[in-house]
């Protein structure tokens, strides 16, 4: 059997950096289902598709090849068969892909593709549903979060350190459209799973959290 910890929260909350932390301690995968999402809205943009057109998502996404590999222990999303690592950091795939992951037919393609990964190997996996819909049995399922001008801060300093241009006042406005479009769609919103455990990270380090998570996870285990 499998162990498999859900991390689960909105953006800029840290999931990312923390689960990868976590999981090359524990030598588990690290599943990042944001980052397939992400490439589904790639992919909508690349067809000339409004994402927020539900239709005609729903209709397109069924042409999306998206798998996951790891190349040099890194996640690498591949779009038929090309790997987006790259192309799906970007402002306009994030806004992109609050859209499209709110379509029945997406969900259900990229769902039971994480569910296959956490069946037959240990994972961290984190997104938006993982506690409450992917993986509803998790070991260890956590809740992690940020106030908004932490995770604004935390998403801007990440994209200027890639050379994008952006404003600390419009990352936090986006950040928040997309927490509510996140937290208020119809399918699998983000919400804490009644299991969760709630981390506010806002005055914490990595380190502190990964610890705090490595502990729990010990704790489960006994
Ligand atoms: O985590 P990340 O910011 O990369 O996710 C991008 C978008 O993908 C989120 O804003 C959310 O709309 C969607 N997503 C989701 N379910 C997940 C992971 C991400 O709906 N499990």
């Amino acid at each position: 059997m499998s162990f498999n910890i859900a991390i689960d929260g909105p953006a800029g909350a840290g999931k990312s950096t923390i689960a990868k932390k976590v999981a090359s301690q524990l030598k588990y995968i690290y599943v990042d289902t944001g980052a397939m999402y992400r490439a589904m809205a790639l992919y909508i943009l690349g067809k000339g598709i409004d994402p927020a057109d539900s239709e005609e998502v729903a209709k397109a996404c069924a042409d999306a090849d998206i798998s996951i590999k790891y190349i040099d222990g890194t996640q690498c999303v591949f779009l038929n068969g090309e790997n987006v690592n790259d192309k799906i950091r970007t402002n306009e795939v994030s806004a992109a892909a609050s859209k499209t992951s709110t379509v029945k037919e997406v969900r259900r393609k990229l769902v039971s593709l994480q569910q296959e990964l956490a069946a037959s190997n240990d994972v961290v996996m984190d997104g938006r549903d993982i506690g409450t819909a992917v993986l509803p049995n998790a070991d260890l399922k956590i809740y992690m979060t940020a106030s908004g001008r932490v995770r604004a801060k935390r998403r801007y300093d990440e994209l200027t350190a890639k050379g994008e241009d952006c404003r600390l006042s419009e990352i936090e406005k986006e950040i928040l459209e997309r927490d509510n479009r996140d937290m208020n769609r119809e399918e699998s919103p983000l919400k804490q799973a009644e299991d969760a455990i709630l981390l506010d990270t806002s005055d914490m380090t990595i380190d502190e959290v990964a610890s705090t998570i490595l502990a729990l996870k010990s704790e489960r285990e006994v």
